[in-house]
């Protein structure tokens, strides 16, 4: 972390879990274990159908609310799709884009992430862009390039002004939801090497400001020593994010003078 030049921000992806009656009781136990984080922007990622509980049940805190994906066309006929607008307007702040798990099962390419970024953006969210490499692709050694072209890509055409409202997580796939986590000096090299293309794009006053997140098994454990590296500005969480002591924790983490 470093506090001087950018924000820390915990976010939990709930992925497709809880049912909306879950929600207030996770909130209020969440609120009271960490009422009032002082140094990072904790933000809580739901399905699609909880935002409304979950924007009534953290109105009174300074959790903020997420989203876990949406759609890239400003509306119109695609059937089941939430667009950006929708969101905004019911008081969503994050959205998650480009995780895994769409790529995997969704078709999403980097293409469609960038598309995404461009709806999140020109609706107001600020977007948590999610890159990462498969363990073959570490194992071949092309981590780096790969996750160069994924951000690229994922900004291509996203103006300067627009920099300081998104968010980067590096997500190496063989870490997310399998306890393998990747050791803070592997996560803080990728992490530094997204703020080096970041430098490479926008300049060295933008890539300072940028929060980039590690996600993959972080947990009330190796919270920690992840956000001890100079270059990981916070975490993507699945599976602690759904326990509220797990989460707490991690946000307590993130809080150390
Ligand atoms: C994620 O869903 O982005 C994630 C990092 O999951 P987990 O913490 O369970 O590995």
């Amino acid at each position: 972390m470093n506090r001087k030049y950018r924000k820390t921000i915990i976010a939990g992806n709930w992925k497709m879990n809880m049912v909306a009656s879950q929600v207030k009781p996770f909130a209020d136990e969440l609120k009271a274990l960490s009422p009032r984080p002082k140094w990072c922007e904790t933000v809580v990622c739901v399905p699609f159908v909880n935002v409304p509980a979950a924007i009534k049940a953290f109105k009174d805190s300074r959790v903020a609310i997420g989203a876990e994906n949406l759609n890239e066309n400003a509306k119109g006929a695609y059937t089941g799709e939430v667009s950006a607008d929708m969101l905004a307007d019911l008081g969503v702040k994050y959205v998650i884009i480009g995780h895994s798990e769409r790529r995997q099962y969704y078709g999403e390419t980097d293409i469609s992430v960038n598309k995404k970024v461009h709806a999140a953006l020109g609706a107001g969210l600020q977007p948590i862009v999610c890159v990462g490499e498969s363990l073959e692709q570490r194992e071949l050694g092309i981590t780096i390039e790969l996750i160069t072209l994924q951000v690229k890509t994922a900004l291509a055409n996203v103006p300067a002004e627009k920099m300081r409202k998104v968010v980067i997580a590096y997500e190496p796939i063989w870490a997310i939801g399998t306890g393998k986590t990747a050791t803070a000096e592997q996560a803080n090299e990728v992490c530094s090497a997204i703020r080096a293309v970041i430098r490479s794009l926008y300049g060295a006053r933008i890539a300072r400001a940028v929060t980039i997140q590690y996600g993959g098994s972080m947990n009330d454990k190796n919270a920690a020593e992840l956000l001890a590296q100079p270059d990981i500005d916070g975490g993507l969480i699945g599976g602690a994010s759904l326990v509220p002591a797990k989460f707490s924790a991690i946000i307590d983490a993130a809080n150390q003078e």
